[in-house]
């Protein structure tokens, strides 16, 4: 054990994670590269077990290991919100890791992958699936074999495409139940209809206890209220900054007024504002963060990359997961208040 903690590569103390449903953040950025941030995606834990993943831009997979979520051979659940680059671009790399973790040699496939359906230039889920890892026509199609060839079981998926029309869906709908933890989703509109971008938001509930991710989305539907109602987490998209907090007639991503509006109308405990898009110096956060205060009274936490936060408990149980001394980076609001402190 000494000698694998002088290699970085520390089993996970599952101790440190919080009891109940709770949530890592992987990405807090996207979708240029960044430094501090990755692009988008979180993991979902229940009673310490790694067992959901949120989508899975760039950067994520170092994040797994730097978060030492190495018994992401639990997870058995991916959701992607929508097939956008900054939410999607590791999955192959992901999945080859949790595979090269013994998922398939424990008997632990398949791994269900749920998303939307396809629209205009975007394949469904499961195309998407398909597109990486069919065993006939995938482009790592290899990797079915390369398994077999080590003896690590079966690589297999299920899928399932989600109906994005956010006019026709007005309501969330229940679509897995597994551990006593459910997954609902309700379909969102991101970005002008003409661009035909099919995405959806998910809520997990467990023992009372839930986290809802909005995805990429402008507030347009008015869908993610409906979701997002009561939840104990909301995880919002705070992309648009407050140079754009204006009310053009369809935009991709949600103005920070928006965002504090859906929160309190949701009546959600706590507020994570996440998917930093650069430039994000830390004045342009603190506006959006006083935008968002205006219009929500609720606790407003501003996501960093390996963020742990509790359900159960609420933000005053986050953590970055490592100590200060530990940790080799520093979020920008930290870096921001000590060079204010320094003056
Ligand atoms: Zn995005
Ligand atoms: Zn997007």
């Amino acid at each position: 054990m000494e000698r694998m903690q002088a290699m970085g590569e520390a089993m996970p103390d599952k101790r440190s994670r919080p009891a109940g449903l709770a949530v890592t953040i992987l990405g807090s950025g996207g979708p240029m590269a960044m430094t501090q941030r990755a692009s988008a995606g979180y993991v979902v834990y229940r009673d310490r077990v790694p067992r959901i993943l949120v989508d899975g831009g760039g950067g994520t997979f170092e994040r797994l290991g730097e978060g030492r979520i190495f018994d992401l051979v639990r997870m058995d659940t991916w959701l992607f919100t929508h097939l956008h680059i900054d939410h999607s671009a590791e999955f192959p790399a992901i999945v080859k890791s949790m595979y090269f973790l013994r998922r398939g040699y424990n008997k632990m496939s398949p791994l269900t992958v749920i998303g939307p359906d396809a629209w205009g230039d975007f394949p469904s889920t499961s195309e998407f699936v398909d597109a990486y890892f069919n065993k006939e026509h995938g482009i790592y199609r290899y990797f079915h074999h390369f398994m077999e060839t080590i003896k690590a079981g079966d690589l297999s998926f299920d899928t399932k495409d989600l109906a994005y029309d956010y006019d026709q869906v007005k309501s969330p709908e229940k679509i897995l139940t597994r551990d006593g933890m459910s997954i609902s989703y309700i379909p969102v509109m991101h970005g002008p209809r003409a661009s035909k971008t099919p995405a959806v938001a998910y809520r997990v509930d467990y023992a009372g206890q839930s986290i809802t991710f909005s995805g990429d989305l402008n507030s347009k539907s008015g869908n993610l209220v409906r979701l997002a109602k009561g939840s104990d987490i909301l995880i919002y998209d705070a992309a648009l900054g407050p140079a754009q907090d204006f009310d053009p007639p369809e935009v991709f991503h949600t103005p920070p007024a928006d965002i504090g509006r859906a929160a309190k109308e949701a009546g959600v405990k706590t507020l994570v504002l996440s998917h930093f898009m650069p430039p994000y110096v830390p004045m342009k956060i603190e506006r959006i963060l006083a935008a968002v205060k205006d219009e929500f009274d609720g606790e407003v936490i501003l996501a960093e990359d390996l963020m742990t936060l509790s359900a159960q408990r609420g933000a005053s149980s986050s953590s970055s997961g490592d100590t200060q001394e530990e940790s080799p980076r520093k979020g920008p609001m930290q870096r921001f208040r000590e060079r204010l402190q320094s003056q």
